[in-house]
């Protein structure tokens, strides 16, 4: 399968994502850097290009979780599959803090936010900013 991702198609997944990056939640209409269509199973791993492999990422979430499907549960070591945005509930798996951290509650959760460095700096700070102005956290 071609790994061109239609303009439809890309329409579909932002529209579906809300227009947030569906593992960290950052809304791409606060970014000036455009959003990435990740493919969540790789493309390198015969992931195919369809809505139901798709999902909006920030550009540093899908260039950090790359081609991985898995990684370290920090808690214990042991590699866990990584958040799947067609699979799980984000709300089942994170949550935020009134400091815009990022607080992870499963194994998955944990190995995800660490892999994809889901409280840098920069981002728990964006988050504080856009939760002033009352557009975070999302709906
Ligand atoms: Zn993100």
């Amino acid at each position: 399968m071609s790994g061109h991702i239609s303009t439809s198609l890309v329409r579909q997944v932002v529209e579906r994502a809300g227009n947030l990056c569906e593992y960290c939640q950052l809304p791409q209409a606060t970014q000036e850097a455009t959003f990435h269509v990740d493919h969540v199973h790789p493309r390198s791993q015969d992931g195919p290009t369809t809505l139901e492999n798709l999902a909006l990422a920030c550009v540093t979430c899908s260039l950090k979780k790359a081609a991985r499907t898995y990684a370290a549960d920090p808690e214990t070591g042991t590699d866990v599959r990584l958040f799947n945005p067609r699979l799980d509930r984000w709300g089942d798996h994170f949550a935020f803090s009134e400091s815009g951290q990022l607080i992870a509650s499963t194994a998955i959760g944990r190995a995800t936010a660490v892999l994809l460095a889901m409280n840098r700096d920069a981002i728990v700070l964006i988050r504080r900013e856009l939760a002033i102005l009352g557009r975070f956290p999302p709906p």
